[in-house]
């Protein structure tokens, strides 16, 4: 896996400020496993999700300060989690599940699609492509079994978090998303080299590839002076 440095953060951002969150997510996997775009489009969803997770927690650590709103009081809540207790991603691509009657394969989401169904504005092509030609997606049950089987088989597909409200104590779960929880911290980080690049190149007159092969350390020596 490619370490998420700050060129790695420049490039990325650079390539893709402007795309929607789920091509973001196509693009880290890309970026971070080597890979074309059109495979990091056919993983499925949380072997996706994993190799973000697993970035953020190298590049990051594995602490997030993740912050909700309680649904019943509104009062706003920040709790600390551990992206280290996070499950593996399911090693088989499909799961047989039994629905109703039936045993189907279910076959792992894709970016590919998810796409695809937000580009036809048709959720129920996404359930097609999951369960084939078994899919019964106007059987409100059958989609509630299909959901749970999915969850139940591949748990990064909906990450939750327990918290507890600090105000009216009532105990709620919210989902997190790695993919816009990591293109934060990269734009973050790409906008803080930026503003370093920027400050020592007008005090020294370095090009933006002399500034960036200094080490961080090295590079905040100058800032220090420069601040003096
Ligand atoms: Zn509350």
């Amino acid at each position: 896996m490619l370490a998420l440095d700050e060129q790695v953060a420049l490039a990325l951002v650079e390539q893709g400020s402007r795309l929607a969150p789920l091509d973001q997510a196509v693009l880290l996997a890309a970026t971070l496993d080597g890979v074309s775009p059109a495979a990091a489009a056919d993983m499925p969803l949380d072997r996706r999700d994993r190799l973000l997770i697993d970035a953020r927690m190298a590049a990051f650590g594995p602490d997030i300060a993740f912050f909700a709103r309680c649904p019943h009081c509104a009062e706003g809540n920040e709790a600390d989690f551990d992206l280290g207790i996070l499950p593996d991603a399911a090693p088989a691509t499909g799961v047989a599940a039994r629905i109703g009657a039936r045993e189907i394969l279910l076959r792992a989401p894709t970016s590919t699609a998810v796409a695809r169904s937000i580009r036809t504005a048709r959720p129920d092509m996404l359930i097609d492509d999951i369960a084939g030609a078994d899919a019964q997606p106007d059987d409100p049950n059958w989609l509630a079994a299909m959901e749970s089987a999915l969850a139940g088989a591949f748990p990064l597909l909906d990450v939750r978090f327990e918290m507890t409200c600090s105000a009216c104590e009532a105990t709620f779960d919210t989902r997190f998303d790695i993919v816009p929880w990591l293109w934060r911290e990269i734009e973050v980080m790409a906008s803080r080299t930026i503003d370093t690049v920027d400050r020592l190149a007008r005090a020294y007159g370095w090009t933006e590839r002399d500034i960036l092969s200094l080490s961080p350390t090295r590079r905040g020596f100058y800032l220090a002076r420069l601040a003096s």
